[in-house]
């Protein structure tokens, strides 16, 4: 399910949105730049959509705030306007916009604009060996982890075996994996690990990820699960 938050106070553009994106996106809709401030900084989205004229503000100002927080600044943005004169065009994408909708749009083009922005997102983010799950930041090549909170990135302290286990489970969110096929993908087999490394591994990981939006389940009699959190409690 793709996140999508459409910031935007003109009744009506909501629900065209929501029938033209379908059934494998969720769309929040907020309606003021507080709102939408509140919205990034308690949940991830995968791309936003942003009016410009808003009762709060200006979504070009917004989208520079956007971009200059650890938090947000990799999500794609679509500015969706009725302000279409080039002016307004040009910048937006001086600003780095992905891309710019005007308005009234054609549902099926307002699709496909935005399923091309999350693949070359995403596209990017493999290339430079980024990726995210909601709060968890993964950086493949420095094979470190950030978890973000309060729209402040901080560092996972994690050993190797601990950051190969935790990208494993990453990669393969919701599936099961008994501590056998972990010993076998993650460990290779290696002769001194055996199945008490797996439990010991995943306890330290559970901790480290307190704050994070996931977290690796146990599954009674088959093995661990790499899955959001149902309900994200900070209490100790
Ligand atoms: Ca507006």
């Amino acid at each position: 399910m793709r996140r999508i938050l459409l910031i935007e106070d003109s009744a009506g553009i909501y629900p065209i949105v929501a029938a033209a994106l379908g059934k494998n996106y969720s769309v929040a809709n907020v309606e003021t730049l507080a709102d939408a401030w509140t919205q990034v900084n308690e949940n991830s989205f995968d791309l936003i959509l942003l009016d410009v004229g808003l009762p709060d503000g200006d979504g070009f100002k917004f989208f520079a705030r956007l971009r200059s927080t650890s938090a947000t600044e990799a999500v794609p943005v679509i500015f969706l306007t009725a302000k279409a004169e080039l002016a307004d065009r040009i910048l937006g994408f001086s600003l780095g916009a992905e891309d710019y909708i005007a308005k009234p749009f054609e549902p099926l083009e307002l699709r496909a604009r935005v399923d091309a922005r999350l693949r070359s997102a995403h596209e990017s983010a493999e290339r430079a060996g980024s990726f995210r799950k909601e709060n968890l930041r993964f950086d493949v090549l420095s094979q470190k982890v950030f978890i973000s909170e309060n729209s402040v990135e901080h560092q996972v302290d994690l050993t190797p075996a601990e950051f190969k286990l935790l990208h494993f489970f990453a990669r393969h969110e919701d599936q099961v994996f008994s501590r056998d096929q972990l010993l076998s993908s993650v460990w290779h087999n290696e002769i001194h690990v055996h199945d008490r490394t797996v439990d010991v591994h995943v306890s330290n990981l559970r901790k480290k990820l307190e704050s994070a939006a996931f977290t690796i389940k146990a599954v009674y009699g088959s093995g661990y699960r790499f899955e959001k959190k149902t309900c994200v409690s900070r209490a100790a």
